[in-house]
């Protein structure tokens, strides 16, 4: 619950220090009103994007604010979650020095930042039901663990983890809490947004590269305190969300009916994907998922694995990740591509 708690002491000194870079279009907010842009050294001739985009995407913001039921300065905005997701490493993890904690197997790009920042990765594997294993991460930490990485609904099991354990981690853990709700949209479970106020060293991020069906125009949405969300402000790129991405995700956003829709249908899928699977008697195994995926256990995944691609249907193999030995993970897609992979399934020996 709430507790003492200072940011400016998570911070990279650096950071802490730095002076942002001012942008032509930090510096005048339009209210509207007509202007002559004279600022910014831009082509004059309006082709629609001549322009340098809002830097705050403000208007898109507002929205996205609006629906998730938090405040704008709660909201942080990047070319994709794996942007954010960087930005926090770069922010609170000081290179050779500081360390992180994940939880594998998960998802792959947290390790992947942690090596291009030059910061320690400590795995601590989830339990066999794939839930963190508190007592192991608390035992992990030291006085250099910056971030707490926890992929909720997780890639590549699908399962959201226990309420109990993550209050636990938030609790306990005194650097700061990154829930990767990449697959919120698909799982009953709330978001841990609504935590927010409860909890300072909690970041929420979010996508909208998979329910809401942008993977193309890279939007990845970060949510914290005001105090996280400025310290990640200052050292983002200016324009690092582009005028077509965010005129797109707007247009996009201001139709939840559409994406609640797209929802409903790929989770009426997964199902029946699911009972299809059961039939085969080389599927061994398949995990329950809150997410637009589902993990398989087969007798041998590098074989299946070949044999569906020689039909021409492209999986996942996680056999190389730890608890996922003979694992295949499937993307939902649409009815008649799943009909696809059930009949490519019952053709195999
Ligand atoms: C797909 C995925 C993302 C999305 O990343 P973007 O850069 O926003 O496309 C983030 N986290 C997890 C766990 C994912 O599986």
């Amino acid at each position: 619950m709430k507790r003492e708690f200072d940011i400016n002491k998570l911070v990279r000194e650096s950071v802490r220090e730095l002076k942002p870079y001012s942008s032509a279009r930090d510096e005048y907010v339009s209210d509207g009103s007509e202007m002559v842009f004279l600022d910014a050294n831009e082509n004059p001739f309006n082709n629609g994007v001549n322009r340098y985009p809002d830097p705050q995407q403000r208007n898109l913001k507002a929205l996205l604010a609006e629906q998730r039921g938090v405040a704008m300065e709660n909201l942080l905005l990047g070319n994709g979650s794996d942007e954010v997701l960087d930005l926090i490493f770069r922010a609170f993890c000081e290179p050779k020095t500081d360390n992180i904690i994940t939880s594998p197997p998960t998802y792959g790009m947290y390790k992947v930042l942690a090596g291009v920042n030059d910061v320690k990765n400590k795995e601590v594997l989830l339990t066999s039901d794939f839930e963190p294993n508190v007592e192991g991460i608390l035992k992990a930490v030291d006085q250099n663990t910056k971030l707490l990485f926890l992929c909720s609904p997780n890639n590549p099991t699908g399962n959201c983890f226990s309420e109990k354990r993550i209050k636990h981690l938030l609790d306990s853990f005194e650097g700061l809490v990154v829930v990767d709700e990449a697959y919120i949209d698909f799982s009953e479970a709330e978001s841990w947004l609504a935590q927010l106020q409860n909890y300072p060293n909690l970041i929420v991020t979010q996508t909208l590269s998979k329910a809401y069906g942008l993977a193309g125009i890279r939007l990845g949405i970060c949510c914290a305190s005001p105090g996280i969300i400025s310290v990640l402000n200052k050292i983002k790129p200016p324009y690092n969300v582009n005028e077509l991405t965010q005129q797109r995700a707007l247009r996009h956003v201001l139709n939840p009916k559409m994406v609640h829709e797209e929802v409903r249908s790929i989770l009426k899928e997964r199902n029946e994907l699911t009972k299809e699977l059961l039939q085969f008697n080389f599927v061994l195994k398949i995990y329950p998922t809150d997410a637009n995926f589902v993990l398989v256990k087969v007798d041998d995944a590098d074989k299946r694995y070949q044999q569906l691609l020689d039909k021409g249907i492209v999986v996942r193999n996680r056999s190389t990740q730890p608890l996922c030995e003979n694992t295949l993970r499937l993307t939902v897609g649409t009815q008649e591509e799943n009909k696809k992979l059930i009949e490519a399934l019952r053709s195999l020996n």
